[in-house]
């Protein structure tokens, strides 16, 4: 089956970040066979679809996020001790396979219609996350926790270790869930067991590693207290600073950490509006990316950053950089999108396959509708995505060839029952925020 998607305004998001106008893109089973400009090559029985000008452009990666956590989104807002007060005895009990399965199902839509193709995910019970990515036709690496903290689904390291082997057998050689591991983070994962998930890796080179990185003040000072070291220093210690690894935030750094990352061939997935609306600081992602480091736009989970969408990272991704570079210049549109495009599949090491409108690379693309007052006139197509397009301007979205979505319709996750599962877990959530308050 061949599509051709003509008359559109292409970024193909290969090196020097083009626009070709009046592009087109020729899509043979589930992989891009050509891309152009003018008229496309004719193909006899090929489905045409004319693009109006509208930009076509790769699917967004999203590198760090908690899928599941779509239904504690805006939950003890504000509050400061939120963590402790509500999310981890909320999580303790209420966190099982269905409650991850509908709120990752939720995640689900709202990923497909805000044109995320691809998602990094850590949470629990992730066979359940890889289900629902599977069903729903978009790309996942989906993380199984490790931590120490008593994590609702594992009471032990052991316990950890056979739901991500779970994982690994459940998904090993599927085209779009690809599983991974991830030791949560070194203030919550010790050392030693940091220690045997790198021994875990090397024999499973294949399993892609997350682990949340210099996030916060309190985890620099337990790292000084407990090691006398960074938290880039202790997963350094562990064996597990390495290539490949995913590490989101990345806030705290010193210029010797940034030396240690690079040479070590680490990736960062970075999260501006969830790291801003937590008080927490800045990554420094100009100097990761001098570096040679590369950089996602991550969403985090949207209990901390609301949403999972990428454009509205965008304008803080960018802007962030500019208030501490205290000049227009760092970070721009170009760069952002690359990040969220090319790069993004970088981090999460898929830049073989996804990222880019290239030959032979698989069809993962979204269709933007630029004719709202908002968007136009649209001088830079790529300030424009950063700064004026929302979400909802997203009209189609295809993965490996399959149309998720288009004119706006999800085609792969029934929305009605997704909602309705969803708000009737938020029921019970409400009811127990009520208790713990009622106890206080
Ligand atoms: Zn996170």
């Amino acid at each position: 089956m061949t599509i051709l998607i003509t008359n559109a305004t292409l970024l193909p998001c290969t090196k020097d970040m083009p626009v070709v106008e009046n592009g087109y893109v020729q899509i043979e089973g589930d992989a891009i066979k050509a891309v152009g400009a003018g008229p496309p090559p004719a193909v006899e029985g090929a489905e045409i679809v004319d693009a109006g000008g509208d930009v076509v452009m790769p699917g967004m990666v999203n590198p760090h996020c908690h899928m599941a956590m779509t239904l504690f989104r805006g939950l003890g807002e504000d509050v400061d001790d939120r963590l402790f007060r509500y999310v981890l005895p909320m999580e303790r009990k209420f966190v099982t396979p269905k409650m991850v399965e509908v709120g990752t199902r939720l995640a689900a839509l709202e990923l497909i219609e805000a044109g995320v193709t691809t998602v990094a995910d850590m949470y629990y019970y992730e066979t359940e996350v890889g289900r629902v990515v599977d069903e729903a036709g978009f790309r996942g690496v989906v993380g199984q926790t490790i931590a120490d903290f008593d994590p609702p689904d594992h009471a032990s390291i052991d316990a950890g270790f056979a739901l991500t082997e779970e994982l690994v057998a459940e998904f090993s050689g599927h085209d779009r869930v690809i599983p991974s591991i991830a030791p949560h983070a070194p203030y919550s994962t010790d050392i030693a067991v940091m220690n045997r998930v790198a021994r875990w890796a090397d024999d499973h080179p294949d399993v892609p590693v997350q682990i949340h990185l210099a996030e916060m003040t309190s985890e620099m000072e337990w790292c000084e207290k407990h090691h006398r070291m960074t938290p880039v220093e202790v997963v350094e210690k562990a064996g597990l600073l390495r290539k490949g690894l995913i590490c989101a935030h990345c806030l705290y750094l010193s210029g010797g950490d940034i030396e240690k990352m690079a040479a070590a061939e680490v990736c960062v997935a970075h999260n501006a509006r969830s790291n801003a609306k937590a008080g927490r600081g800045i990554a420094p992602v100009e100097a990761l990316r001098a570096a040679g480091i590369p950089v996602g736009v991550a969403t985090d989970g949207p209990m901390s950053g609301n949403t999972l969408d990428l454009f509205s990272q965008f304008g803080p991704v960018s802007m962030f950089q500019k208030l501490l570079g205290k000049s227009r210049k760092p970070m721009p549109a170009r760069e952002v999108i690359r990040m969220a495009t090319i790069e993004g599949a970088r981090v999460l090491g898929l830049d073989k396959k996804i990222g880019s409108l290239e030959p032979d690379k698989k069809a993962d693309l979204i269709r933007i509708d630029l004719s709202a007052p908002r968007t136009q006139p649209a001088y830079d197509v790529y300030a424009t995505l950063v700064f004026a397009v929302i979400a909802v301007d997203v009209r189609d979205m295809m993965v490996a060839g399959r149309w998720l979505m288009r004119g706006r319709e999800v085609l792969t996750v029934e929305r009605k029952k997704a909602l309705r599962d969803a708000l009737q877990i938020a029921t019970a959530f409400k009811a127990e925020m009520a208790r713990i308050d009622s106890q206080a």
